[in-house]
């Protein structure tokens, strides 16, 4: 069966309204990021942290998936292979959108996770630092995200994965935020087909061997269609 691992950023989330750090305006741009995505940031001001991760699950909870996310569950859907969507993006847009392969290297605002003894469990809609880990009680409850400096989840099956993958792509990400940007030339080395979809070629785009730009909700939807009925 024929494989196809996807690596989503910010990119195919912007269309729904969902801002990044490198946005002008918007949540990002009132915070410095040290402050806000680091553990070092929530050691010192856990509070401002919470409030900002609270901001943007709101955001989140009100946001739509696009039609680049839709194609995606598409192509899950219909593909007589394997898909696997891996996303750098915390928001649950893929899974709103029908997607039920997902693995979210950089964690999901609909986590909570214990600093004290990594417990997870659902995060309500706002969170603040005197609430308790249910398992071990202590108020140590963070966002489950990682943050700069922190290691990104389930990289052991996402290596794994990608020396499996007979396509590659990679669906607008800046390829400057390691370990996603060295995704490409790992598939590819591994024999994979690689093709980034971004709005404008990426840090790392030479690792790709097809290149397509455009916003998502365009052509994503394209490349779905030409997998599916070639
Ligand atoms: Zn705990």
């Amino acid at each position: 069966m024929d494989k196809i691992v996807i690596l989503t950023g910010a990119g195919i989330s912007a269309e729904s309204g969902l801002g990044t750090f490198r946005d002008e305006g918007g949540l990002w741009a009132q915070h410095r990021l040290e402050d806000v995505a680091t553990p070092e940031g929530f050691a010192r001001d856990p509070a401002l942290v919470h409030r900002f991760y609270n901001a943007r699950r709101v955001q989140a909870a009100g946001a739509a998936p696009n039609a680049a996310h839709h194609a995606l569950a598409r192509l899950e859907a219909e593909y007589g292979g394997d898909v696997l969507v891996v996303t750098q993006n915390v928001d649950g847009l893929h899974e709103a959108a029908g997607s039920r392969n997902v693995l979210h290297m950089h964690g999901a605002l609909s986590g909570a996770l214990c600093a004290a003894c990594d417990h997870r469990w659902p995060a309500p809609l706002e969170m603040f630092p005197h609430d308790t880990c249910p398992r071990c009680h202590a108020q140590a409850a963070r966002p489950d995200i990682v943050w700069f400096g922190e290691m990104s989840y389930h990289m052991e099956d996402i290596w794994a994965h990608l020396e499996e993958a007979d396509i590659f792509a990679a669906i607008g990400t800046s390829g400057q935020v390691y370990p996603a940007a060295a995704f490409g030339q790992h598939a590819g080395r591994a024999g994979a087909h690689t093709i980034e979809l971004n709005l404008e070629a990426s840090a790392n785009v030479r690792d790709f061997t097809e290149v397509r730009q455009g916003v998502a909700s365009v052509i994503v939807p394209e490349w779905v269609d030409g997998i599916l009925y070639r």
